[in-house]
C-alpha cells in the first residue's frame, strides 16, 4: 500500500524488516492481508507474552466494554482499577513477600523510566543515576539519559546529562565482577563519579542484545547499592510479566529492589499500561506533582487482572516457561555445534534467549531467510547482531519447536552459501 511511503514518516523500523500489511493475529499467529500466516517470534518486543487477543482476556474485555465500564479515568478510583490492585497485591507482591506502592504513570515503558528515576532524585537530593553499557531504558530524555545506543542517543539534539555508565556483568570478559568497580569508585571521593541517587539495572539486556546477568552479580550490585545508600531500580519493563521463567525477573536472584519498572506485557494483551513499584518508605511525592493524561486506561486494568487471575494463580505457568525455556536452551545450543564454527554463541535466560552472531550482517541474513519461511523474528544489540526468540510464552509445543525449526534451516542455507558462492540476490 502506497499510503505508507507517502505520508508515514522514515522513523518506522519494524515495518522495515516484515513490509507485509498485516490485519489478523491469535496467539502465536499473525496474517496479513493476503491471509498468509506467520508465526510470530517477535510478540510485540515483549508485549504479547500471552499471545495476541488471548481469548480469556478478549472475553472480559468485551464484557467490560458491553456494560460500559470506564475506559478512560485519568487517575480517578474505578471499579477496574480497584480490582487491579488487588488482584496485583495478593497474586504478585504479597506472595513473593514484597512490599511495593503502585504508580501509575503514562502508559508506555519510558513513562514509568522517567517517573522512577525523577522520584529516585527527588528522594535522595542527587541527579547522578548510574546506567549500564548495552543498557536500554526508552527514548524520552530523562530514560535515553540511560540508554546506551548511540543510534538512540544521538537522536536527542541537546546533552544528555545526569547518567554516568559502568560495565554490564561480562562487559570486560568472563570473571571479572564489575560490581567490584561500582565499589571502589563509589569509594573514592576522586573516582569523578558523583554520588548517586539510583543505580538502573535490566537483570537481562533485551535490546542491548540478550545479555544475562548472573544472580550473583545482582546480588553483589544490590549489596554495594545498601553499602552507598544508593537505590536500586531493576527495569523489568522486558525481563518481566514471566519472560524469564518467573514474574519479576530478579525472583530467583533473590534480591529486593528499591525500585521496579513494569510495562510491556502487564496489560496482557498489548494495551499501553506501565507502573512503577517502590518501597513505600519511597513515596514522597505529593499530589500531582508527577502526572500524565493516561493513567487511567482501564481496558488494560481489566485485562491485566485477567491475565495475573488465569496465569499466576499458581506456579503451573512458571514451570511451564522453565520447561519451554529449557527446551530453547538445548535446541540453541544444538544449533551452535552444528553450524557453529565459531560465528554463533547462545545467550539468555527463560524465553529470552538468543543466538549471538558474529556481525549483524550475517543475523540479518538469516532472519530475512526465515521470514520467507513465515517466521517473524528480530535482531537485537548494538550491532543487530543477535538473533532474539521472542515467541508468546503461551505458544504451543508444536509451534515453538517449527519456529526454532525454521531459524535451524536458514542458518544451515545462509552457512552453506556463505562458504561457496557470493551472495547474489537480496530479498526484498
Ligand atoms: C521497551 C523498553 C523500555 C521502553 O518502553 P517503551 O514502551 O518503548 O517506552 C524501557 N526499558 C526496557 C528494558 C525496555 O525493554
Amino acid at each position: 500500500m502506497k499510503i505508507f511511503e507517502e505520508i508515514e514518516s522514515e522513523v518506522q523500523s519494524y515495518a522495515r524488516s516484515f513490509p507485509r500489511i498485516f490485519n489478523k493475529a491469535q496467539g502465536e499467529f499473525l496474517y496479513d492481508e493476503e491471509g498468509n500466516q506467520y508465526l510470530d517470534f517477535l510478540a510485540g518486543a515483549g508485549t504479547l507474552n500471552y499471545g495476541h487477543n488471548n481469548p480469556i482476556f478478549k472475553e472480559k474485555m468485551l464484557d467490560y466494554i458491553q456494560r460500559d465500564g470506564i475506559t478512560h479515568g485519568l487517575d480517578l478510583h474505578t471499579q477496574a482499577k480497584g480490582e487491579f490492585l488487588e488482584t496485583f497485591n495478593e497474586k504478585i507482591l504479597k506472595p513473593r513477600g514484597l512490599n511495593y506502592v503502585v504508580q501509575f504513570t503514562g502508559p508506555t515503558g519510558t513513562n514509568a523510566v522517567e517517573a522512577a528515576l525523577k522520584l529516585a532524585r527527588n528522594v535522595t537530593g542527587r541527579e547522578n543515576i548510574i546506567a549500564f553499557t548495552n543498557g536500554f531504558h526508552g527514548v524520552s530524555l530523562g530514560a535515553l539519559a540511560a540508554t546506551g545506543n548511540s543510534h538512540h542517543r544521538g537522536a536527542s539534539g541537546v546533552s544528555l546529562n545526569g547518567v554516568s555508565r559502568m560495565p554490564y556483568d561480562g562487559y570486560l570478559g568472563e570473571g571479572i565482577d564489575t560490581t567490584a568497580f561500582l565499589d571502589k569508585v563509589l569509594c573514592d571521593s576522586s573516582s569523578g563519579i558523583d554520588k548517586p541517587a539510583a543505580v538502573i539495572v535490566e537483570t537481562v539486556q533485551g535490546e542491548g542484545g540478550i545479555n544475562a546477568a548472573s544472580f550473583e552479580w545482582l546480588v553483589n550490585l544490590q549489596e554495594v547499592c545498601k553499602k552507598h545508600d544508593v537505590l536500586l531500580i531493576v527495569d523489568d519493563i522486558q525481563a518481566g510479566c514471566g519472560r524469564t521463567g518467573t514474574y519479576f525477573s530478579f525472583e530467583d536472584a533473590g534480591i529486593y529492589p528499591d525500585m521496579v519498572t513494569v510495562s510491556k506485557s502487564l496489560s496482557g494483551y498489548g494495551l499501553p499500561f506501565a507502573v512503577v513499584l517502590f518501597k513505600p518508605e519511597l513515596d514522597q511525592w505529593k499530589p500531582g506533582e508527577h502526572n500524565g493524561t493516561f493513567r487511567g486506561n482501564n481496558l488494560a486494568f481489566v485485562t491485566a487482572t485477567a491475565a495475573i487471575d488465569h496465569y499466576w494463580s499458581d506456579d503451573g505457568f512458571t514451570k511451564e516457561i522453565k520447561r519451554k525455556g529449557h527446551y530453547i536452551s538445548e535446541r540453541l545450543a544444538d544449533i551452535v555445534n552444528n553450524f557453529g564454527e565459531g560465528n554463533f554463541t547462545t545467550r539468555g535466560l527463560g524465553m529470552f534467549q538468543g543466538i549471538h552472531c558474529v556481525n549483524g550482517d550475517l543475523a540479518g541474513k538469516i532472519t530475512r531467510k526465515a521470514f520467507q519461511q513465515g517466521l517473524i523474528i528480530e535482531t537485537s544489540g548494538a550491532d543487530d547482531q543477535v538473533i532474539k526468540f521472542f515467541c508468546p510464552l503461551v505458544i504451543s509445543d508444536e509451534n515453538l519447536k517449527k519456529g526454532i525449526d525454521i531459524v535451524e534451516q536458514a542458518i544451515k542455507e545462509v552457512c552453506a552459501k556463505e562458504s561457496s558462492i557470493p551472495e547474489e540476490i537480496s530479498y526484498f
